[in-house]
């Protein structure tokens, strides 16, 4: 790269985080998996999940740490993990070790299907020096003071943890308990519901008004596999983003992409996908949103 076209990049990144935007990119991995880069309005950085590890794959030393650096990002203050699943925390120990983390947050679930993998993460991040939170509904986390950020599941006594262990998975228990953010950025407001299933999205749909769940954007929930109707129709967002890879061998749906497509569109919605789109760049200023994309897609 040519020394003008590097500082003139150095320029276009720094000029674009200090207009008081909010960026959002959605990284995409080579891996199944979900990593959000959030710049705030006022110039902070976090991270919403952190993709997954799985030598020779480490979503925190190959894609995360690259991108960061390529936009002069030096610490992060704060990283929010959704729930205790591989593929959203497994690139968290790397940022840990490597990049100063002012802020760690999750749901603080520890019940049925909380592993001791997952609890060295929690405790590795107060050992590195991060504030420690557990959100759950009702909670707000301090992004920047440009953007409200509440958690609106699951709530404090976390969802079917007293259901018969033979009707819930362990698996769909962590899921369904992921932390569900609501953001807003002005006029725009954007979910991250994790991979919440149904029962997270009931929950949501039930305890917020029609004017609270109408979106700008919304990161499909559980990778597009599983977007409840009401909530695609009650969000009904100009933009729906699945992490995701193209095809899933052996699964009911292989292909998200494609599902997320069919639900979205008839909405009016545009939908994105990793796998199909590269990374995925929004962008609010509070009244609009706009997208750019490193691919053109499918
Ligand atoms: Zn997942």
């Amino acid at each position: 790269m040519k020394l003008f076209t590097f500082l003139w990049l150095l320029f276009a990144t720094w000029a674009q985080a200090a207009d008081g935007k909010l960026i959002i990119t959605y990284l995409n991995m080579p891996k199944h998996g979900l990593a959000v880069v959030v710049q705030t309005p006022g110039g902070r950085t976090w991270m919403i999940d952190t993709g997954p590890q799985s030598e020779p794959y480490d979503a925190g030393r190959d894609t995360i740490e690259p991108f960061l650096k390529a936009r002069g990002i030096t610490q992060l203050d704060g990283i929010a993990i959704s729930h205790p699943h591989g593929d959203h925390y497994g690139g968290a120990m790397w940022l840990l070790d490597h990049l100063p983390v002012k802020t760690f947050v999750d749901t603080g679930y520890s019940a049925r299907g909380f592993t001791l993998a997952y609890n060295r993460v929690r405790q590795h991040a107060q050992e590195r020096g991060a504030i420690y939170i557990a959100a759950t509904e009702g909670d707000k986390l301090d992004f920047d003071p440009d953007l409200t950020v509440e958690v609106l599941s699951p709530p404090k006594t976390m969802h079917n943890v007293d259901t018969d262990p033979a009707k819930i998975t362990e698996h769909g228990l962590l899921n369904t308990n992921s932390l569900f953010l609501r953001m807003q950025h002005g006029q725009n407001v954007l979910f991250f519901p994790g991979d919440a299933y149904g029962t997270g999205q009931r929950y949501v749909l039930e305890k917020n008004p029609a004017e609270r769940l109408k979106a700008a954007v919304v990161t499909a929930p559980h990778h597009g596999f599983n977007t409840h109707p009401e909530f695609a129709a009650a969000t009904n967002p100009k933009y729906a983003i699945a992490s995701c890879l193209d095809f899933y061998a052996g699964s009911e749906v292989p292909s998200p992409g494609e599902k997320l497509t069919k639900q979205f569109e008839p909405l009016g919605t545009q939908v994105f996908v990793t796998a199909w789109h590269g990374n995925i760049e929004i962008t609010s200023d509070g009244k609009d949103v706009t997208a750019k994309t490193e691919r053109k897609g499918k």
